[in-house]
């Protein structure tokens, strides 16, 4: 049966009829399907979520124990039965790569299978599972960086690019602007992995989803608050973590001679970085860049791609030129900016 026939477009998100849920919707409903908990895929006030349990930790660290009327944890690669018993839609969770957490969702239905991929990248991030092929007929993806001239650079490059800088200026303190959640504990852990063995410094913004990050297992290693530093003076030559709307605010004025460096897939472009007065940006994107979504649509191979929001036009062109089928659902909400 047409995919279109039973998941559509509404105007909370997307729709599966037979088994009446929502998938990453935007606005409180009764059912909803979660493939992650960054703020524009997940939002509290639904009556029931099924997610994978980091996703439901997340969410409950965000917006409290009561963020749901109940919640379903779901674990990889485990198949749940969602609709009518004699006419069902079978659903199983699949890692995306993306942040802790995070899932892709398969739904099956009168033998069509749909992939939600939320959101994904291909790049390895040891904070969550790897994102895994799923073969289907419909491909659910996004496009935030579906343009030629996003090629996302490794992390280990990125990171050694700001410890050199802190060679180069060990009197300054290298302010980071890192999105909370997932970029914040990758880039942590992308330090560690290089190497850097030092205290690092975070905004009081950042502190509850380390914490939770270590709670499932992701060791960060030292993490001191910035609150509890009382000589701001030796913070000098040090790393600090914050989100990015503390990068020019009151509080990094009380930092000595900060350096700015923002850690985003939207550092690549030279406007953005320097909107937010960025020295020394950083190319770390959670998301694929041009090359790793048309790889990992050639992986795939469905029958049909539908684009959900981002740079549909691009990756519209480029797949029709390969022949393949796609549309773009054009659906608002999904802004990245936001995230990445
Ligand atoms: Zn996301
Ligand atoms: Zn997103």
């Amino acid at each position: 049966m047409d995919a279109s026939q039973w998941l559509h477009k509404q105007p909370q998100g997307l729709y599966c009829e037979p088994a009446d849920c929502y998938i990453d919707p935007l606005h409180p409903v009764e059912h909803a399907l979660i493939t992650h908990a960054h703020a524009d895929h997940a939002i509290g006030g639904h009556q029931s979520v099924t997610a994978t349990s980091s996703t439901l930790a997340i969410m409950q660290t965000r917006y409290g124990e009561d963020m749901a009327g109940s919640t379903q944890a779901v674990n990889y690669h485990e198949q749940i039965t969602l609709g009518s018993l004699n006419d069902p839609v079978t659903c199983v969770f699949y890692p995306a790569g993306h942040i802790l957490g995070s899932a892709q969702i398969l739904l099956c239905y009168r033998g069509t299978r749909v992939v939600i991929s939320g959101d994904y990248k291909r790049q390895s991030d040891p904070t969550c599972l790897p994102f895994k092929p799923v073969p289907c007929d419909v491909f659910i993806t996004e496009a935030t960086f579906a343009l030629p001239v996003f090629k996302h650079p490794s992390i280990e490059q990125e990171m050694a690019k700001l410890l050199d800088s802190l060679a180069v200026f060990p009197e300054r303190c290298h302010l980071v602007g890192v999105y909370a959640l997932g970029k914040c504990q990758r880039v942590i852990l992308a330090l560690r992995a290089i190497g850097y063995t030092s205290p690092i410094y975070l905004h009081g913004a950042q502190r509850k989803l380390c914490d939770l990050y270590e709670r499932q297992g992701i060791e960060l290693g030292e993490l001191i608050d910035v609150a509890e530093v009382s000589d701001k003076q030796s913070l000098a030559g040090n790393i600090v973590l914050a989100p990015p709307s503390a990068l020019s605010d009151r509080w990094s004025r009380t930092l000595p001679n900060v350096r700015r460096a923002m850690a985003s897939g939207w550092m690549q472009i030279r406007a953005r970085a320097k909107q937010r007065q960025v020295e020394l940006p950083l190319v770390v994107s959670d998301h694929c860049d041009w090359q790793a979504l048309l790889d990992t649509i050639e992986e795939v191979n469905p029958n049909e791609v539908w684009i959900t929001h981002g740079r549909e036009d691009a990756l519209l062109h480029a797949l029709t030129q390969q022949g393949r089928t796609a549309q773009a659902l054009s659906m608002v909400g999904y802004e990245s900016d936001t995230q990445d």
